[in-house]
């Protein structure tokens, strides 16, 4: 037999396994949503979209803000132990809980729905079998917060200082107020001004991505993934000291390459994840060994190398320094020094 079952009850649960946020979406928040988006594509008598967040600890980008500690980032604050173990935890147990009131829940955990595979549709009717919802969208649809215009998405407790996942179920329930556009994104382009590689347009140029919820639409900027993905995974001289360890002579510079996603993930995967053969010069076995023992500290998945420069440690920078950071540290500001950035071109071995 069904039990009731209230958010306040789900919200004090999942509190209690680490979530930090829980929003309520009802289905018809998704009306403009693809299929291969669809929550209902996933589980077709998903009634309400429960999305989750558990905040990136500030502590975890203090080592890569300081140019001296990587690995905890990747670790604590990224795929290693966030995605991979705190938050699903919190998902799973979520998940039995609304089970054993006799709803059926799907737990989520968030692909990337913009990599899709060649695969064909396996019933008549159905998208192709690689459904994923876009997870800051679903976020924005459950009242969480909004998306900024870095793409990154923002709450009002931790600005973009979160990561998401979502249970998918048949239990009715009401749906969250959404957070109104621009309410937390105030436009002042500090994501824009910091990203190393100039991977987020300004606002003059008019490149925007928008989405329309029950009524209300939500805009951000057109991020030049390829960029980003090429910063951020470790092709960027600028953002590691560990391709100036590596690849001496190396010149490469994000900012003049027009690479799409795919080919932006070769270039970095093949670039930090890779075993190669050591010479007397380089021992270690890798073609970019800090790189490569970041990513196996991230449990062999992914690894951040830019560590969100600009889109997360300016923005939340910028939002805590205004007041608009719920959770309050009384030590001062995030970025407290001069920041640091290594040219594009890395010296010869001598
Ligand atoms: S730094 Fe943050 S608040 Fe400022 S424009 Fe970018 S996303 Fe918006
Ligand atoms: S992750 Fe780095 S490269 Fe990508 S948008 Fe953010 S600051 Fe720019």
């Amino acid at each position: 037999m069904r039990k009731p079952l209230t958010k306040k009850q789900l919200a004090e649960f999942a509190r209690s396994f680490g979530i930090d946020l829980l929003g309520v979406a009802n289905v018809e928040r998704f009306v403009n949503a693809p299929k291969h988006m669809h929550p209902a594509s996933i589980f077709p008598e998903v009634r309400s979209i429960i999305v989750v967040a558990r905040r990136i600890v500030r502590g975890c980008w203090r080592g890569i803000e300081e140019g001296t500690n990587w690995l905890s980032y990747t670790y604590f604050g990224y795929h290693g132990l966030l995605n991979t173990l705190f938050i699903p935890l919190g998902v799973y147990e979520l998940a039995c809980f609304i089970e054993d009131h006799g709803y059926e829940a799907v737990p989520y955990y968030p692909g990337v729905p913009e990599a899709q595979p060649p695969n064909e549709p396996l019933r008549d009717g159905a998208p192709p079998y690689d459904v994923h919802l876009a997870i800051r969208i679903a976020a924005v649809a459950s009242g969480l917060g909004e998306i900024g215009w870095s793409k990154v998405f923002l709450t009002r407790e931790f600005g973009p200082r979160q990561r998401l996942a979502a249970v998918l179920t048949e239990l009715e329930l009401e749906p969250d107020e959404l957070v109104m556009p621009s309410s937390i994104c105030d436009r002042c382009m500090e994501c824009v001004h910091e990203c190393p590689c100039n991977a987020i347009p300004h606002i003059r140029e008019g490149k925007t991505v928008r989405v329309e919820i029950d009524g209300y639409v939500y805009e951000w900027a057109d991020l030049d993934v390829g960029k980003c993905v090429l910063c951020y995974h470790g092709a960027d001289p600028r953002v590691s000291p560990f391709i100036h360890k590596s690849l001496p002579g190396f010149e490469f510079d994000v900012r003049k390459q027009r690479v799409d996603e795919e080919t932006a993930y070769r270039i970095c995967w093949t670039l930090s994840t890779q075993p190669w053969r050591r010479t007397r010069e380089d021992t270690s076995g890798f073609v970019i060994e800090g790189h490569a023992q970041i990513q196996r500290w991230g449990v062999g998945g992914s690894y951040g190398i830019c560590g969100s420069r600009g889109c997360m440690r300016s923005c939340f920078d910028h939002l805590e320094r205004l007041g608009k950071i719920g959770q309050k540290f009384h030590g001062g500001s995030f970025i407290r020094r001069e920041r640091w950035l290594l040219p594009h071109k890395v010296p010869p071995r001598k």
